[in-house]
C-alpha cells in the first residue's frame, strides 16, 4: 500500500507520523472521504471543494489547489491499483508543542492520505438497513466535516449494540442526519430532507440525491421534521459516499411503510446507478 505525505508517495514503513501532530492530540483537523468505481473517481471535485471548505471554516490554509488535490486522489489511486473502494485523505494543523491555541505561521498542515479497497455494500442496498435514535450530543458545526467523531462514534456503536446497521441522531425532537450519513423520508410523493445548515454535513450523495430528484420531478422539501414523523413516513433512506442510497426498513424497530424499500427509493437507487459514469461504462 502506497500513503500520501506532503508531496511523497510512501511505502506503510516510510511513513511518519508525531505524536505531537495537533490532529493526534486535538482532533485538529479536517478529512474527506471520495469513492472510487471501477478504478475511476467520483465527485472527486465536489468532494476536494467541501475539504476546501471545511479547512477554511476551521481558519486551515490547505497549500494546496482543487486540482493538485484531485491530483493526488488520482496518483494514490493508480499506485494502488484501486478498482472498487474509496481513498481518504486528512489535513491537521499539523505539528507543533501541545498547546490549545494555534501555532505560529511557521508550523505547516500535515495532508496524508491512502485507499481503502471495499465493494459496493449490494445486500443491503437491496434489503435496507434498520436504524435506531440516537440523542445528537454533537457540537453545533456539525456542516464541518472534522476529524472530532466521539459523537458519531457513540451513536453508531450503540445503534449496532442494538443491531441497527445505522443511528438516526436526533436533536431537540427533530431528525438531523446519521452517524455517517444524511437522512431522507418520502410522505405523499414528497421527498423530505433536513436543511442544509449547521446541524448537519452537507453530503455530496445528498446533493446527487436533490439532483436526481429534481430530474424524477419529485417535489422536494427541505425542511425539518419530528422523529414521530419520521417514523410515519411511507419510505425512508440515508445517503453517503459508502453507503450510496440505502433504504431503511425500521426505525426503533418499527416497520417503516411496509417495512420494505419503497418504489421511489428504488427509482433513485437506479438513477443513482446510472449516472456514475465508470459503471455505466463497465
Ligand atoms: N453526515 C455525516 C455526519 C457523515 O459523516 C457523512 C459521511 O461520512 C455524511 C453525512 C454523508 O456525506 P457524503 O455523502 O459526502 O459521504
Amino acid at each position: 500500500m502506497i500513503y500520501f505525505k506532503d508531496g511523497e508517495y510512501l511505502q506503510e514503513e516510510q511513513m511518519n507520523l508525531s505524536m505531537n501532530d495537533r490532529g493526534y492530540v486535538f482532533g485538529d483537523g479536517v478529512y474527506e472521504v471520495i469513492k472510487v468505481y471501477d478504478g475511476v473517481l467520483y465527485t472527486a471535485e465536489e468532494h476536494m471543494e467541501r475539504l476546501l471548505e471545511s479547512a477554511a471554516k476551521i481558519r486551515l490554509t490547505l497549500p494546496y489547489t482543487l486540482e493538485q488535490l484531485v491530483g493526488i486522489a488520482e496518483r494514490l489511486l493508480q499506485e494502488n491499483e484501486l478498482s472498487v473502494g474509496h481513498i481518504y485523505l486528512q489535513v491537521t494543523r499539523g505539528v507543533a508543542p501541545r498547546v490549545h491555541q494555534f501555532p505560529d505561521h511557521s508550523v505547516s498542515p500535515v495532508l496524508t492520505g491512502y485507499t481503502v479497497e471495499n465493494p459496493r455494500p449490494l445486500e443491503q442496498l437491496d434489503k435496507g438497513a434498520a436504524m435506531k435514535s440516537v440523542e445528537d450530543m454533537r457540537w453545533l458545526r456539525c456542516d464541518i466535516k472534522s476529524l472530532n467523531l466521539l459523537g458519531n462514534v457513540l451513536a453508531k456503536q450503540e445503534a449496532v449494540e442494538q443491531g441497527c446497521q445505522e443511528a438516526l441522531f436526533v436533536r431537540d425532537g427533530i431528525v438531523r442526519e446519521g452517524s455517517a450519513s444524511n437522512v431522507f423520508g418520502i410522505k405523499d410523493g414528497i421527498l423530505h430532507t433536513h436543511p442544509a445548515n449547521n446541524f448537519i454535513l452537507n453530503g455530496i450523495t445528498r446533493r446527487v440525491v436533490l439532483q436526481l430528484a429534481s430530474d424524477l420531478s419529485i417535489p422536494v422539501q427541505e425542511k425539518e421534521f419530528t422523529l414521530a414523523e419520521a417514523l410515519a413516513m411511507d419510505e425512508f433512506f440515508f445517503t453517503s459516499t459508502n453507503a450510496e442510497i440505502t433504504p431503511v426498513v425500521t426505525i426503533d424497530r418499527q416497520p417503516i411503510g411496509e417495512g420494505i424499500p419503497g418504489p421511489l427509493t428504488r427509482q433513485l437507487q437506479k438513477l443513482f446507478d446510472e449516472q456514475i459514469p465508470a459503471l455505466v461504462a463497465a
